[in-house]
């Protein structure tokens, strides 16, 4: 249960921040407190220095809008990263998801969200001028839009791909469809209405 009278020492104050955190409800925070207190010595010094560090030297990349220790960011400025490629993104959570699978070679673009007239949000508000700039200055064959297949998602990457139209530039989506491990009975109509509309010859 929940404790609703903080008792106010140190190590219930760090388990009520820890508990905070995505993921982690309070049984959880309070066990991993207890395990960083059982390991002051090493693993709490390494927490406090990693915490530290970042949050001395966290910047946003001025060319992609990663969230990083340097800026550019280390996938902007990796010269082995295909310079031609930019993959859009609606947020840094999904630059790093996609990142983590290390199959796209390319650079990113960060939105900072979705073209939402419920939440107000317009071109204006995201990431896109600077993304139109980019593909402007030239030396980009291709933007692959890397949306949420929500319907907001979906309507920002048809603005964008709108807004492309007219450069000389390659534009992709990624596929929509089934999830590895899915089956047919449990998919919603709207994901087998994608994955039918995204089907292709058997290789
Ligand atoms: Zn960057």
């Amino acid at each position: 249960m929940a404790s609703q009278d903080p008792r106010g020492n140190e190590i219930e104050r760090l388990a009520s921040s820890l508990a905070r955190l995505p993921g982690l409800g309070p049984r959880s925070a309070r066990r991993a407190v207890l395990w960083l207190v059982k390991r002051r010595d090493t693993a709490l010094v390494d927490l406090l220095a990693s915490l530290t560090a970042v949050q001395e030297s966290l910047v946003e990349c001025h060319v992609c809008g990663n969230v990083d220790t340097s800026d550019p960011c280390h996938v902007c400025a990796d010269p082995r990263r295909d310079q031609r490629s930019i993959c859009v993104v609606e947020d840094v959570a999904d630059l790093w998801a996609l990142d983590r699978a290390k199959l796209y070679t390319g650079r990113y673009h960060v939105l900072g969200g979705r073209l939402s007239a419920l939440d107000g949000v317009g071109p204006e508000d995201l990431a896109i001028g600077s993304l139109l700039a980019r593909v402007e200055e030239g030396g980009i064959d291709e933007v692959v839009l890397a949306m949420n297949a929500t319907l907001e998602g979906q309507t920002t990457a048809h603005y964008i791909a709108e807004r492309l139209e007219e450069r000389p530039v390659r534009v992709t989506q990624l596929a929509h469809g089934l999830p590895v491990g899915g089956e047919l009975d449990y998919m919603d109509e709207g994901t087998l209405a994608q994955a039918l509309r995204a089907r292709r010859p058997v290789t």
